[in-house]
């Protein structure tokens, strides 16, 4: 079967906003902070992007039912560039149906600017990713965020002023010189607030960072697993007596607020990057853009594609990257939907592989849903490696 054959479906819109006020020392992803001239040369860009992709067949087959504004800290671009490029994606993409139109903020940049939430808000922006990473100000200052619990807690309330109803905030443990008690703190605090979503991450140092460097120095004092582990316990156990359910491995939700655009990328669905350093899946095939603003800007105001990359996924590749993203939820992985996609039987494909795991009880079936078991949840990253 050819993936290029699947008929028209319904896709996410990524747009990737490269810049932050400053680089945090843990972080690995593609930002930087933005130099004059940044914003105008990379709305430009943007808007160059959406004109080629006009012409684009494969893109003018999707349609968008999410859009997400990610970075990098896409809050660092003043509120009206947003607005433009928002208001072009909709009018260049297919986008009738777009329930969800999420947005990551700082709150270094937005805590207490109601204008600018309230034109966010007002230009269709209707799902806000709030940046907070923890309620402690030490915390903070050792994280190199720009922002203090006061500021997160005030663009918060500015948010719902403004007419936001799905909130999500970020938070993050595991980190260094953090113990469980702190850990505590931040989350009951974000509890206070009333998200409709929050996303918890262990940090986990990536090359390149300070932090990765420091880790393997042996200079980055990371609490011991066993704190680690307290705190990811206590976490269940607190959030189980909230309307807060967990439905992915870092993920809880209210009903119904479920970030719909992440879900789609753990269903591996089809969804379009746009911006430097974007990545793009459409039709089994994966599409990578460049790192780099000016050379993005080059090749878009030139009317040249910038896809540079390419990478082309077998049916198995394909196969077993779906099984491992959908490990990823509470709910599993269908063995009839893997089927019907791929006409692969998943219990056969994995065969004893499959049958150590459901033995060692990381892995159980619930009904046709493959998923990791409350033993395996914690262990969830050497159990992909066995399926990958
Ligand atoms: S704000 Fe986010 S994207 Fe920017 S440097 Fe910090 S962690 Fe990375």
């Amino acid at each position: 079967m050819s993936l290029l054959q699947a008929p028209p479906h319904c896709a996410g819109l990524y747009v990737h906003v490269p810049f932050c006020l400053q680089k945090c020392p843990y972080c690995n992803f593609y930002s930087r902070p933005a130099q004059s001239g940044d914003f105008e040369c990379f709305t430009e860009a943007l808007l160059a992007h959406l004109a080629i992709l006009v012409h684009n067949p494969l893109v003018q087959n999707l349609r968008f039912t999410t859009i997400f504004f990610g970075g990098g800290t896409p809050s660092v671009l003043p509120t009206p560039l947003l607005v433009q490029i928002l208001r072009a994606c909709q009018a260049t993409l297919n986008c009738s149906g777009c329930t969800e139109i999420s947005i990551e903020v700082n709150p270094g940049t937005i805590a207490a600017n109601s204008d600018s939430l309230h034109a966010l808000f007002q230009a269709g922006f209707n799902r806000l990713s709030v940046g907070v990473q923890s309620f402690l100000d030490h915390e903070l200052k050792l994280l190199g965020r720009t922002h203090s619990a006061d500021e997160a807690r005030m663009t918060l309330a500015t948010a719902r002023k403004a007419g936001f109803s799905n909130i999500s905030l970020d938070l993050m443990y595991g980190l260094p010189g953090q113990q469980l008690r702190d850990w505590q703190a931040s989350l009951e605090q974000a509890l206070v607030l009333a998200p409709e979503h929050l996303s918890l991450y262990e940090l986990t140092p990536e090359a390149p960072s300070p932090f990765y460097d420091a880790a393997k120095d042996g200079t980055l004092a990371l609490p011991p697993e066993e704190e680690v582990l307290a705190m990811m316990d206590y976490t269940k156990a607190l959030l189980t007596r909230t309307g807060l359910a967990r439905y992915e491995i870092s993920n809880y939700a209210q009903p119904a607020y479920q970030c719909r655009h992440n879900l789609n990328y753990w269903h591996n669905g089809s969804y379009l990057g746009l911006g430097p350093g974007a990545v793009s899946a459409i039709g089994g095939r994966r599409y990578r853009i460049p790192q780099g603003l000016r050379r993005y800007y080059y090749l878009v105001t030139s009317d040249i594609p910038p896809w540079q990359a390419e990478e082309m996924l077998d049916v198995e590749q394909s196969f077993r990257e779906t099984v491992i993203m959908g490990l990823r939820m509470m709910q599993g992985v269908s063995a009839a939907e893997l089927f019907a996609r791929y006409q692969i039987n998943l219990a056969t494909y994995y065969g004893p592989v499959l049958d150590q795991l459901l033995a060692q009880e990381l892995l159980h079936w619930q009904g046709e849903y493959l998923a990791l078991s409350p033993k395996g949840l914690p262990l969830a990253n050497q159990v992909m490696a066995e399926l990958v």
